[in-house]
């Protein structure tokens, strides 16, 4: 770890009081403006332009805004806010991985709402991962953020406010600089919570996030993860367009019950139905098959054919995941020639099965760690 920062930020008490602008659509804003003393035919230019400072400028205040009359910018900036949430803290591991623990709004109770987002550099590409609620329902026995009750689910703005964040922080503003090379390539959406249990939000922040006239995210590029709510998945391939990732962890019922309990309401037959049908699977894009290593509880030879048979039919990637290990949980991390064995049987089934590499291990970039960990250190002072 190099760096520690802890702040703490009045912006999250003015976010609560007016809205944030950055968490509407384009035809939203266009709407909205309607309700101000501009010509119609202004419209369409004024949505643009404040799209433009917000998504390729990167603002978080209107009052840098130099194309635009100075009256209709002091009334947005009693109507509207571009503040981020603020950090409570930041942590940058050895390798690069930067993790940021942000404060939310807790609308006047006594909780601490707290979120983690993770920015992992690699070379050709920078990916962000990002919450979609604070703490999360499922209870995966693995999975730190599991042990964290849910307190809610977050908004669309709370979810862009991330992704701005981040750049903030890296100057990854493209706006600024058109012709410096993207910081932040890649969005997954693998932080805390299941974000198809907070359909909505997501929907509209990940659209925001890929529009082509502002942040401009390929949609092959961003990720959502599901821990396999079905009901939900066929509308992220219609309605968001973005990749798919589904937390499979076994091709056993009886272990996935365990490991992802909400597999005895969705179990793995009507799972792999459901991406059997996603519906970008048609234009040959691929889902990515996430499944954690735990030792001797779904990492034999066995497993991995299992695992084979059962996506014979779905062109898949396996992303094989090292446990990462965390205070309290007993499971352990499957020894890395058991992994190198379980991927040779993939890889001779003809599938890509790339093992995740242990990033920021150095600054508890488990899922949810760092929120547990900065919990458990504010109650002991
Ligand atoms: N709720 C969604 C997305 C967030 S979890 C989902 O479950 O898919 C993102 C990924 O991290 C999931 O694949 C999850 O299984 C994995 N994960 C959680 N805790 C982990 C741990 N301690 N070690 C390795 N992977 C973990
Ligand atoms: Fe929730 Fe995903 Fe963790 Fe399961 S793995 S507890 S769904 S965040």
């Amino acid at each position: 770890m190099l760096d520690l920062q802890t702040t703490s930020s009045p912006d999250n008490e003015k976010i609560k009081n007016v809205e944030v602008l950055y968490g509407h659509s384009q035809s939203e804003i266009s709407e909205n403006l309607k309700n101000y003393n501009i010509p119609l035919k202004q419209n369409s230019m004024r949505t643009k332009q404040l799209w433009n400072w917000m998504f390729l400028r990167g603002i978080s205040d209107f009052s840098v805004i130099k194309n635009m009359p100075k009256d209709l910018l002091h009334q947005l900036s009693s109507d509207y806010t571009l503040k981020r949430n603020s950090i409570s803290v930041e942590k940058r591991s050895n390798d690069g991985t930067i993790k940021w623990l942000l404060k939310l709004s807790n609308n006047g109770l006594s909780t601490t709402n707290e979120i983690e987002t993770v920015f992992i550099p690699e070379e050709k590409r920078g990916t962000l991962c990002i919450s979609s609620q604070i703490g999360c329902t499922l209870n995966c026995s693995f999975c730190h953020t599991g042990t964290q009750k849910l307190i809610r689910n977050l908004t669309t703005e709370e979810i862009i406010s991330q992704l701005l964040i981040a750049k903030d922080k890296l100057n990854d503003w493209h706006g600024n600089n058109p012709n410096n090379t993207r910081k932040i390539t890649n969005i997954v959406m693998m932080g805390m919570g299941e974000p198809l249990y907070n359909f909505e939000a997501v929907k509209k922040a990940l659209l925001i996030m890929t529009d082509c006239d502002g942040l401009a995210l390929s949609k092959r590029r961003v990720t959502l993860s599901t821990s396999g709510i079905v009901p939900f998945m066929e509308r992220v391939g219609k309605e968001i367009g973005v990749s798919l990732a589904v937390s499979l962890h076994s091709a056993k019922d009886d272990v996935r019950d365990i490991l992802v309990p909400i597999n005895k309401k969705y179990p793995i037959r009507e799972l792999i139905n459901a991406c059997e049908n996603y519906p970008t699977i048609k234009n040959s894009s691929k889902i990515t098959f996430e499944y954690v290593m735990l030792r001797d509880i779904n990492d034999s030879i066995q497993d991995a054919k299992d695992l084979a048979k059962l996506l014979q039919n779905i062109p898949s990637k396996i992303n094989l995941i090292p446990f990462n290990p965390w205070p309290g949980n007993n499971y352990q991390c499957s020894d890395m020639d058991q992994i190198k064995k379980f991927a040779e049987v993939l890889n001779s089934a003809g599938f890509s099965c790339p093992i995740r590499k242990p990033r920021g291990q150095d600054i508890m970039a488990a899922c949810g760690q760092l929120k547990s960990e900065t919990v458990r250190l504010r109650k002991k002072n």
